[in-house]
């Protein structure tokens, strides 16, 4: 009975398998198809000062606009994306389009230059010996406002290669590129590497902010992290922020700038544009109140 049971086990895991990698190539398909069918789009998240509510930015983040399914959330399917290699073109697109909606932007007179927007990099394409070539060249054909744009990375891009990435990092810092070190506290040695990578910004993991208003260790962890960037001279932003009671909180604890649905989701460019143009009106109210 036991050996019927395994051989039983063992064709139902082959079938899954077999399900699995099938789903997969169908995806994979579908996924290189998107490219050229132009279904990839960028949507833009502000980032919002914790102490006056005025935008400092916007992450760019990645969906897939699916002719039956809708708008698809990279969560499905960057893995697909990456494990395929498929990063390194969709990679491309992505820093060419954030760069013509900085262009644009900055065109238009609603993006300030201290302003930073933001984009999401794979290890994989961090890592490949022609990226920063291929950035500086992109940055020749769409010129965006030096110190504007910003790379945020995971301690995952780092792992078995530091002295690289740190040197990749400065070669790119030459082109005016900050970085910010994406979803820390979630991995293993975030502390060691925050002390080596030449990074401005800390984003500390929604993970941690999800239940800020209830969890007395989230707290601790989250105050102690913003503190600690803080005393690092980095610019701390809290991801996830949903609630005013979380934003109270990370006001308390010294955070600089946050992202989430309490002030926005990810918004589609012409969407986001209005949120620019209503924060430039604001911001020029406030200058002639001022002044
Ligand atoms: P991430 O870079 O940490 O992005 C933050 C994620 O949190 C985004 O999910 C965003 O929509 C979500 N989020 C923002 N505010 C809130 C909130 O208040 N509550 C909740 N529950 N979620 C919030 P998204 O867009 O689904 O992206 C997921 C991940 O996929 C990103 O995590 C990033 O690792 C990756 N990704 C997204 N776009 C790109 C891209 O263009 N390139 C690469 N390489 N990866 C990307
Ligand atoms: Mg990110
Ligand atoms: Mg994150
Ligand atoms: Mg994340």
């Amino acid at each position: 009975q036991v050996k019927e049971g395994g051989r039983n086990g063992i064709a139902f895991f082959n079938e899954a398998m077999a399900e699995q990698a099938k789903n997969q190539l169908v995806l994979e398909a579908e996924l290189h198809k998107a490219l050229s069918a132009d279904q990839y789009e960028l949507f833009y998240q502000a980032k919002v000062d914790v102490q006056t509510g005025m935008l400092t930015g916007a992450e760019a983040l990645l969906r897939w606009k699916h002719p039956e399914r809708g708008y698809v959330s990279p969560g499905i399917f960057i893995s697909v994306l990456e494990s395929s290699g498929m990063i390194i073109e969709v990679g491309q697109w992505i820093l060419e389009e954030a760069c013509r909606s900085l262009q644009k932007w900055q065109a238009l007179g609603v993006w300030n230059d201290d302003m930073h927007l933001s984009i999401n990099i794979s290890p994989r394409q961090f890592r490949r010996s022609d990226f920063v070539d291929e950035v500086k060249k992109t940055l020749m054909d769409i010129p965006v406002h030096r110190g504007t744009l910003d790379i945020e990375i995971t301690e995952s891009v780092v792992i078995g290669n530091i002295e690289e990435t740190i040197s990749t990092m400065e070669e790119l810092a030459l082109e005016g590129i900050s970085f910010s070190l994406d979803d820390f506290g979630t991995g293993y040695s975030s502390i060691s590497y925050l002390k080596r990578l030449p990074v401005s910004t800390l984003k500390i993991d929604q993970s941690f902010i999800r239940d800020l208003g209830e969890d007395r260790s989230d707290k601790v962890l989250v105050e102690s992290m913003s503190s600690m960037g803080r005393l690092l001279g980095l610019k701390v932003v809290a991801e996830g922020v949903e609630e005013q009671e979380q934003l109270e909180l990370i006001r308390d604890f010294g955070c600089d700038e946050y992202q989430g649905y309490f002030f926005s989701r990810p918004i589609p460019a012409d969407q986001f544009y209005k949120l620019l143009h209503e924060n430039s009106l604001k911001q020029s109210l406030k200058a002639s109140r001022a002044g």
